[in-house]
Parts: structure tokens; sequence; C-alpha cells
């Protein structure tokens, strides 16, 4: 089994410097693929309500036979309950569908700005803190100035922000804002899915350096930047590959030069006028 390192959040608890993105998981496979996941040692499991498949999740920690301690479930709030009590109900929601009585992380999926409630629902989230329905609480998607508002209105500052990172997008300026305040970065579609990423020349060349693949140096890179990738694989053999990424280490070179692919978002995603329900 891999050994996957923690780093620790600013409300103290416990967090993995890598975990697993469970979306499109689904159904009987997913739950295999999952409790594939965990028995080779990824402890930090994301799910949402918009990926359906919360039932899954907590079926495979179930029949994972892991105690329950020592994994770390996310979930988020979707677009359409935002809102204080809204929040709360979300929460409670999921964790019928997991079939748990704690959710380790709780995010807001989207801040979707237009609708004007995310602080609302910051408060409902601290509010299912203290009433022990989760553990920690983070965002998805927040911008500086999100992030800026949320902590200037509650003076909770969130344990994580969950954005899009991969080396097309490294988010330097957010990055840097982060560390300065204390909330760890995670990184969502940490391969930029879809795209030629792990066909990139340069990827190709370092990976023959250090004799690993051109998927475990990008892993590696967001390790060494401080970011949590949660990158998505269904099969077992590529579960076990993207885990196995903390028995070398890139040159402070070479992470520069693997930022330097730098080019956008794989999509439009902008959180400022990307939104989603
Ligand atoms: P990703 O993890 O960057 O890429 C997943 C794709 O890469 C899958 O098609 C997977 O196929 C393939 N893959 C995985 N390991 C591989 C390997 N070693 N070699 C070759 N191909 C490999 O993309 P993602 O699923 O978009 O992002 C990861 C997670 O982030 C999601 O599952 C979700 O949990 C989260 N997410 C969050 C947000 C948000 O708004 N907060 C948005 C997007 C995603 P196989 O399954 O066949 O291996």
């Amino acid at each position: 089994m891999i050994s996957i390192p923690s780093v620790t959040l600013n409300d103290g608890a416990p967090f993995p410097e890598l975990g697993l993105g469970t979306y499109n998981l689904r159904g009987d496979e997913g739950v295999s693929s999952i409790v594939s996941a965990i028995h080779t040692g990824y402890r930090l499991l994301d799910t949402a309500v918009n990926y359906e498949n919360e039932h899954e999740v907590g079926e495979a920690v179930r029949r994972s036979g892991v105690d329950r301690d020592e994994l770390i479930v996310t979930s988020k709030i979707p677009g359409r309950h935002h809102g204080r009590q809204q929040a709360i109900d979300s929460i409670r929601g999921s964790l019928g569908l997991l079939g748990l009585d704690r959710i380790d992380l709780q995010l807001i999926h989207w801040p979707n700005p237009s609708v004007g409630k995310y602080v609302d629902t910051w408060l409902g989230m601290i509010e299912a803190r203290e009433q022990g329905l989760v553990r920690s609480i983070g965002v998805s998607n927040f911008t500086e100035a999100m992030l800026t508002e949320l902590i200037d209105e509650t003076g909770v500052v969130p344990a994580v922000n969950q954005v899009e990172l991969h080396p097309y997008f490294p988010q330097a300026a957010l990055r840097a804002f982060h560390a300065e305040h204390g909330i760890r970065t995670e990184s969502w579609s940490p391969l930029a899915r879809r795209s030629e990423l792990l066909n990139e020349q340069l990827l190709r060349e370092l990976a023959v350096v250090h004799d690993v693949t051109p998927t475990q140096l990008v892993l590696r890179w967001h390790v060494q930047l401080g970011s949590t990738p949660i990158p998505k694989s269904a099969d077992s053999d590529r579960q076990r590959e993207n885990a196995n990424v903390f028995g070398f280490a890139l040159t402070d070179d070479q992470v520069e030069l693997i930022s330097g692919l730098e080019r956008g978002r794989l999509w439009d995603g902008d959180p400022n006028t990307h939104e989603e329900m």
C-alpha cells in the first residue's frame, strides 16, 4: 500500500497531499473503483451533490474495511442549495446519501456571484460545523476577492479552496494569496482532463530523466507547489501510478519549467462568470 503524506489544515485537521477525484464514478463499478483506490492508499475522496455518486462513495467507505476516521470524505453544496438554512439542509441530504454521520470537508461548489448568496451559505456551513455535521469547511472556485469577502464578513477563513489547477493554468497569484491566509490549495482536473498535456514534449523528456510517467511528473509538480491534486481514475493500475509520486523530487528549475506551460483555463470556467446550479 502507498503511504500518502498529509499536511495540517488551518483548523488542525490532517489533509492528504493527494486524493481521488470521483466525477463519473457511479454504480457498482464506481464503488469497486473507489474501494480499489482506498486499498491502494488513497484517504481523501472528493465527491459532490452534483456528481450524483455520494451513495457510491459512502458505500465504498463501508466496503473498504478501512477505519472511518482514516478517511477524509469531501462533498460540495450545489448552486441550487445556496442560502444559510439551505446549506445545512444540503449537508443533511449529503449525509443521508453517503450514509455517514460526518462529512470531513464540506465545500461550496461554485460561488455563483450573480445569485449573491455565498456569504449566507458560508454562515450555514459555520453553523453545520458547530453542530458537528462537518469537520472542516472550505470553498471551491473562489477568487481572491470572494475569499476576502467571506473572511471580512464572517471572520472564518476557509480551510481549503479547490480550484482548476494544472500546468496549463498554474494559478500563481491565487496560490500566493492562499499561502498568505493559511488556505490549502486543492487542484481539480490536475491532469488537465481531455487536453494534450500528457503528450507535451517537455513532460515526456523530464519523465525520462526521473524514470517516471508524464502523469507522475505532473502530480509531483502539484505536490511541490503545495497543492493537493485529486486525479480521477477508474482503473486500479492508473490509481497506483497516480499515487506513487512520493519517491522522487523535481528541482526548483524543473518546477518552473513545467509552470512555463501556462496558457490558460481548459474551458471557460471563470468563477466570475461561470455559474452552476
Ligand atoms: P483529471 O483528474 O485531471 O483527469 C481524469 C482523466 O484522466 C480521466 O479520463 C482518467 O481516465 C484519466 N487518467 C487518470 N489517470 C491517468 C493516468 N495515469 N494515465 C492516463 N490517463 C489517466 O480530471 P477531472 O476528473 O476533471 O478532475 C479530477 C477531480 O476533480 C474530479 O473527478 C472531481 O472530483 C474534481 N473536480 C472538481 C471541480 C470543481 O468545480 N470543484 C471541477 C472538475 C473536477 P481513467 O478513469 O480511465 O483512468
